[in-house]
């Protein structure tokens, strides 16, 4: 069976952990942490970058950072990963979904001026796939009515609107370093990019139990207290040396990813005549390689295409249910429809992407799709 995704090791992941387990410091903060977190300060920007243990906690650092409280409303995509909505669900606000946009799985920016009422705090999109929002719209509606801005930049290492890199546009920018990202921090890891610098200081509080534990290791304090509250959001350095390893060849991963994604998107045109949707790039965007997908006519027609695939030893899988309709939150959504959700849930496929998926594989993978549409 072809996988759907399967993890790239660079080789020098063992030798880096080697290298922490001899240092005597494998808990979080200690020199790999530094150099990765140095790194994406670097690459993206930022006032400060701070690992974590997954995108779930940068989110959770980013919902506690702002302060939300109960009754606040949040503004965020339907079409998404359980964890965008959670760190703010943790806190009790009330979640206020949008819609796809029209052609993208990408939330729809225009729905966004409509949504905002005096309780409104934040909004959060989500760069679906890598490819950017449309971050001009969101940054307005964010600053005319000043809610701060938390881009779930999970999918977007590498990528950016208008020269920019994702997860720098709005205050807080969370990446995720788990095994199906594009590199990983040896299976969960993830970081908050700190973009605006009046959060950088309580952010490292909230990241270490509360405390200026940072401050003190930096000789700015004599002693470590506890200041506010927080939680233990700071990944192993074990996890900081595997992550090094991946960024050391970001690079080559980018190069790779991208060029199966663009073979993907050559040799599917056909379909877009079908009426299949393909992924449109916009102006603004760029492409991270992070996943390829289509958008089957109907649901049925998706069950068939993954059956007729799986049959065929090629694994191909559907992504999000819409969270206005899941279990947990059905019952609290305010019950508008928002059928771009529904229709990206039902009949978006994603078909297998990794750095070690060579070109005869991926050939047989293309022909194969191509099949079922000319059976
Ligand atoms: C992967 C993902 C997350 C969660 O990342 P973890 O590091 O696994 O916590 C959140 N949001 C989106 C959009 C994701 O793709």
């Amino acid at each position: 069976m072809l996988p759907f995704n399967k993890p790239y090791f660079v080789g020098t992941e063992t030798r880096y952990i080697e290298e922490a387990v001899r240092s005597g410091k494998i808990s979080g903060d200690g020199a790999y942490t530094r150099r990765c977190e140095a790194w994406f300060e670097q690459h993206l920007g930022s006032a400060r970058a701070l690992l974590t243990t997954s995108c779930t906690d940068a989110l959770e650092l980013a919902a506690l950072l702002l302060n939300i409280q109960p009754g606040d409303e949040v503004l965020l995509p339907s079409f998404t990963f359980s964890s965008t909505a959670n760190a703010f669900a943790l806190r009790g606000a009330n979640l206020v979904f949008v819609d796809c946009a029209p052609d993208s799985p990408a939330l729809d920016a225009a729905a966004l001026a409509a949504l905002v009422t005096p309780r409104t705090r934040a909004i959060v999109p989500v760069h679906y796939a890598g490819t950017a929002c449309d971050m001009a719209t969101v940054l307005a509606v964010a600053e005319q009515h000043s809610l701060a801005v938390v881009e779930d930049a999970a999918q977007a290492i590498n990528s950016y609107y208008q020269g920019q890199p994702l997860g720098t546009l709005g205050a807080l920018g969370a990446f995720s370093f788990h095994e199906t990202k594009n590199v990983t921090a040896g299976g969960e890891g993830g970081l908050l990019a700190i973009n605006d610098p009046l959060l950088v200081s309580r952010a490292e509080i909230l990241r270490e139990k509360g405390t200026n534990r940072a401050a003190f290791f930096r000789g700015e304090v004599d002693k470590y207290s506890w200041m506010d509250i927080g939680s233990s959001f700071l990944p192993a350095d074990i996890n900081a040396a595997f992550l090094w390893a991946q960024l050391e060849a970001l690079e080559f991963i980018q190069a790779q990813r991208c060029a199966i994604w663009q073979r993907y998107h050559t040799a599917l045109q056909p379909l877009a005549a079908l009426g299949v949707e393909l992924p449109i790039l916009p102006s603004y965007a760029t492409n991270n390689g992070h996943l390829y997908y289509l958008v089957c006519r109907s649901l049925p027609e998706r069950t068939a295409l993954i059956t007729h695939l799986k049959a065929r030893g090629i694994a191909a899988i559907f992504h999000y249910q819409p969270l206005h309709r899941s279990p947990y939150y059905a019952a609290r959504h305010d019950g508008r429809a928002l059928p771009r959700a529904d229709r990206y849930a039902d009949c978006l496929v994603r078909l297998p992407l990794y750095v070690e998926l060579d070109e005869t594989e991926q050939q047989r993978i293309v022909r194969e799709v191509l099949a079922f549409y000319q059976q």
